[in-house]
């Protein structure tokens, strides 16, 4: 497997989206107190970047779970259950970077409001055509794209290519 050039999604594309993307998320948490909930690792650049676009008071929570190996996802979530923090009355943000099957957001979601967080809403930075095997409702979507494996700006392939600034699909 290797990188397709050009990028599906480049850098400056990325960049333009965030800003907008922080435009509609500030102006929806003006005066509710809010935690962000990011999922490590795919999300963290993400993450990191919009996160400081946003000018307003946040506290920042940071969640390792696990679905994919490889190229697939395993259908089970890891690492859930020694996921803590204090959300209780909390409005949540929560990033990832991709949804897929839905598995993964749908888990976090519902651990969050077990939590006690009085709303849980959902933003992506990338979302896969695909039927999926839980609904999730995204509240903010940075991009829509086909149901292709993609690697860069986070999300990895076993590792490789997470640093990668923008965003490829992986061909033959
Ligand atoms: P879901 O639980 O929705 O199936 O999968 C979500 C997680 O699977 C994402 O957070 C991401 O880590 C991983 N994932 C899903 N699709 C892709 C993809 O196309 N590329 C990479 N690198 N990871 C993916
Ligand atoms: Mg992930």
């Amino acid at each position: 497997m290797k990188l397709v050039e050009p990028p599906l999604i480049s850098t400056p594309a990325i960049e333009q989206r965030l800003k907008l993307l922080a435009q509609e998320i500030t102006d929806y948490y003006r005066d509710k107190p809010l935690t962000v909930l990011g999922l490590l690792n795919g999300s963290i650049f993400f993450l990191v970047d919009l996160v400081r676009l946003l000018p307003l008071e946040t506290q920042l929570e940071c969640w390792r779970v696990q679905s994919y190996v490889g190229q697939q996802s395993s259908g089970t979530l890891q690492g859930l259950e020694s996921c803590q923090a204090e959300l209780r009355g909390r409005s949540v943000l929560l990033i990832d970077d991709i949804l897929d099957t839905g598995l993964t957001l749908h888990s976090v979601q519902t651990r969050a409001r077990e939590l006690g967080a009085s709303e849980v809403d959902i933003c992506v930075l990338l979302r896969k055509n695909r039927v999926r095997q839980i609904e999730v409702e995204t509240r903010w979507v940075g991009f829509d794209i086909a149901d292709e494996f993609v690697v860069g700006y986070g999300l990895d392939f076993n590792g490789h290519y997470r640093g990668l600034r923008a965003i490829h699909l992986m061909g033959e």
